[in-house]
């Protein structure tokens, strides 16, 4: 089996990708991406669009 992974290059922070599951929705994401994403209390990821949508202070 061969795993077909995406290389976007759209926006770079210059880190690796670090592949997180946002612990809302379940949704695999890079936390390293140039987005709203980041980890909740320090320790659980939240994706961009759970971050936006439920507005969790930082
Ligand atoms: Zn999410």
């Amino acid at each position: 089996m061969i795993k077909i992974e995406s290389k976007k290059k759209e926006k770079e922070k210059g880190g690796p990708e670090e592949i997180e599951i946002c612990f809302i929705c379940h949704k695999k994401f890079n936390i390293n991406a140039d987005d709203d994403s980041y980890y909740r209390q320090g320790k659980y990821p939240l994706c961009a669009y759970c971050a936006e949508f439920y507005g969790f202070y930082r």
